[in-house]
Parts: C-alpha cells; sequence; structure tokens
C-alpha cells in the first residue's frame, strides 16, 4: 500500500511520519496490543496506522535500537520478549540513571534554570492518578507514571541521559503491565513521586537523588521476591526465556 503523505517531498513530513510511527508502534507495544514474542508484520502496521512503507520501516528500525523490538535476518520482527532476569538488569540500569537525572533537576531548580510552571506541573503529575479508584486503573498510572519520569528526563537538562533513562523506563514499564498489574500500589508510588518532586521543587539534589533510588529499589525489591517464587510458577505467561 502506497500511502498519500508519502510522496511528500517535504523531509520535515517525512520526520514527523516516522515520528507518528514511532509513537504509535511504540505505544501498542508498551500497552500490550502487541505481545511479547508476536511477529510482526509490516505491511499490516502500514495498513493500520495509515502510514507508507518508509516512515514505518525507519521507525521499526529506531524501535529495534531502544531494544523493544527485534529484528531478525530473514526471520521478521518479533515484539522483544524479556525475561524477569533482564527486566532486573533495566531496573539497575535505572538505579545509576534515574537518580542522576532527579539531582540535575533539583540543581537546575537551585540555579534558576528551571521555570516554577516545570515545577508546578512536575508536583501535580506525582500525585496525578487517583489512589482512591479501587481496582486501580492501570493504563492512567502507567501513563502518568511515564509523563513523571520523562518530565524528570526533560527537567534534568542532558537529553542524552534524559533519554537513555527514557528506554529503560518504557521497556521496564512494559513487564510492569503485564506481570505485576496486580501489584500495583497507587497511594505508595504517588507519596514515592511526591517525595521526588517536592525535593527537587526545593532544589535539595541529595534528597531528590535518595528519593529516586528509593523509588526504583522499591520496584526492585518486588521483582526479586517475584523471581524468588519463578521456579514455582515456571514461565511467565507471554514472557520467553
Ligand atoms: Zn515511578
Amino acid at each position: 500500500m502506497v500511502s498519500r503523505k508519502e510522496k511528500s517531498t517535504s523531509r520535515g513530513d517525512e520526520l514527523s511520519l516516522v515520528d507518528q510511527a514511532y509513537e504509535a508502534i511504540k505505544e501498542k507495544v508498551i500497552a500490550l496490543h502487541f505481545l511479547p514474542g508476536q511477529y510482526l508484520n509490516e505491511a499490516a502496521i502500514c495498513a493500520q496506522l495509515n502510514i507508507g512503507r518508509t516512515p514505518v520501516h525507519q521507525a521499526l528500525q529506531r524501535l529495534h535500537l531502544e531494544g523493544l523490538i527485534e529484528v531478525l535476518p530473514r526471520k521478521g520482527i518479533i515484539v522483544q520478549p524479556d525475561s524477569l532476569a533482564e527486566i532486573i538488569k533495566i531496573l539497575e540500569a535505572r538505579l545509576t540513571v534515574e537518580p542522576e537525572l532527579a539531582r540535575n533537576c533539583a540543581i537546575n531548580v537551585k540555579t534558576g534554570e528551571l521555570s516554577s510552571d516545570d515545577v508546578t506541573q512536575l508536583l501535580a503529575i506525582a500525585t496525578a492518578t487517583d489512589a482512591n479508584v479501587d481496582p486501580p486503573d492501570i493504563p492512567a498510572f502507567t501513563s502518568n507514571d511515564r509523563w513523571f519520569h520523562r518530565e524528570i528526563g526533560r527537567m534534568s537538562g542532558n537529553s542524552m541521559m534524559g533519554d537513555f533513562g527514557r528506554m529503560l523506563h518504557e521497556r521496564s514499564t512494559r513487564f510492569w503491565y503485564l506481570n505485576l498489574w496486580q501489584t500495583i500500589d497507587v497511594p505508595k508510588s504517588n507519596e514515592q513521586h511526591l517525595l521526588i518532586a517536592q525535593a527537587i521543587a526545593a532544589g535539595d539534589d541529595q534528597a531528590a537523588g535518595d528519593a529516586m533510588a528509593d523509588h526504583i529499589r522499591a520496584l526492585h525489591e518486588r521483582l526479586d521476591h517475584l523471581q524468588a517464587q519463578a521456579p514455582k510458577l515456571g514461565r511467565f505467561p507471554h514472557i520467553g526465556g
């Protein structure tokens, strides 16, 4: 199928189509419309998104580099089936990157590089998920959690490290969505996010880094607990390896 849009000669339009395809496919992977281990058909994705072959192909290459999908020579495209062990490695990487991002945000507040609007917004996102809904609204929770961590990456002023943190977070979020949705504790998570946001707002880099490390360690502990039970549970549903 050749999309009308693909014939565009404007480089700006081409870039935005790649971005559109990238965001749309990534959402489908994270929100599990495309399941781990599932083969993807490039032509079917083009038809679904109504976006041409070239931008979809480039978007898939980008997702491959970010580790969300795998492109297997002569076999096709497969949604990355992360194992529990891989997710633990990702969390360990987050533990080195995200406290540093939070520290940078607090320093940027202290030096006046961040506006009070940025800080007010971060405080609002921290508790944006309604803690009184039972059972918790998982799509709202995961989207606000991604927004919160992405904002900290942006506000850190280091786009390189911010992007790295975002990729790690997107990959681990999917696992949470898939296996741990029953264990998501919205009140506790809001509380941890608020501590991070308040330390950043106060320009306290030490406290901001510590609060972020505590937040990620709490996730790590839940995974350790899950891993201890893994021999009994066998393979996780939809998870390879
Ligand atoms: Zn979080």
